[in-house]
């Protein structure tokens, strides 16, 4: 059976979800943990991967919509977590980062989205490559699988480029996962040189590095973030005659 088609839970139309937790992830970014107000859990099964749609009635004259990646693993059925990263001038990021509180309810449609690991046609290797705040479907994704069973991503490996130390959304979990044997992390920063991770931008010698030892087997790739990102990410791919089905996109 399909990843995409073994969701049991699913809601119609729009939902409350209540702010039940905001923990502030990095000095821009936060992640908000909601709940059904009715339930008090998680109302929905979800796939790691996949987003929420929320919709805004106040914040501008007409209403907004924006859509937020749930970065919380399925298997916490207490809540549901997204990260939201403040775009500068941003009117709803900015809106999650500043003025979000607990107790407080938004109105979510989903949950929605491809972009994710299908055990039925996706390989077992699983090489993840994100920017900023792209990395949240991989944060969704390695909190579901690390811990190995059956029908997971046998190896992961996640390549991530930040501005700074202090911009590392997840760190301290980030470096956690990285102990494990069928992970391997490479953080980039692209504005501060450390001991630690690689400095400057994920270009095509960075990508080269990371990747050429995944191209020569059978893997399944997805990228995350910017378009110019996602565009080397995919030129690199195709030169190393990757198979253009074995590579996801998510555009933010
Ligand atoms: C499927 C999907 C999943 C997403 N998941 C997440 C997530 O998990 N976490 C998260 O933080 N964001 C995520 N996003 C992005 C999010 O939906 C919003 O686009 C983002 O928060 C900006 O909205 P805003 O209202 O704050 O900015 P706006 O008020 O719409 O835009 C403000 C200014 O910023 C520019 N801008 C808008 N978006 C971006 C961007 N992404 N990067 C740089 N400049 C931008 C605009 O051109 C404009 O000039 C996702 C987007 C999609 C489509």
């Amino acid at each position: 059976m399909s990843a995409l088609s073994k969701t049991p839970r699913r809601m119609r139309g729009w939902m409350d979800l209540k702010v039940v937790a905001i923990k502030q992830e990095t000095p821009d970014c936060i992640t908000a943990s909601l709940q059904s107000p009715e339930s008090q859990d998680c109302p929905f099964d979800y796939i790691p991967g996949q987003y929420l749609t929320f919709r805004f009635d106040n914040l501008a004259d007409k209403p907004v919509v924006r859509s937020y990646t749930m970065s919380s693993s399925p298997r916490n059925s207490e809540s549901v977590e997204v990260t939201v990263k403040q775009i500068p001038d941003g009117l709803v990021s900015g809106y999650f980062c500043h003025q979000l509180k607990e107790g407080d309810c938004l109105r979510a449609r989903g949950p929605i989205g491809r972009f994710v690991w299908d055990h039925s046609k996706d390989h077992p290797t699983l090489v993840m490559v994100a920017a900023g705040s792209g990395v949240t479907p991989f944060l969704s994704i390695v909190r579901e699988y690390i811990d190995g069973t059956q029908q997971v991503p046998q190896q992961m490996a996640l390549l991530v480029s930040f501005r700074t130390r202090q911009d590392i959304i997840d760190a301290e979990e980030l470096l956690r996962w990285a102990e494990h044997e069928r992970f391997e992390l490479c953080i980039q920063l692209t504005r501060e040189q450390c001991s630690e991770h690689g400095y400057g931008r994920i270009d095509g010698a960075v990508l080269d590095t990371f990747l050429s030892k995944y191209t020569c087997g059978p893997a399944t790739y997805m990228t995350c973030g910017p378009e110019a990102l996602m565009t080397s990410v995919v030129d690199y791919l195709q030169q190393a005659q990757v198979n253009p089905e074995d590579i996801k996109q998510e555009a933010f």
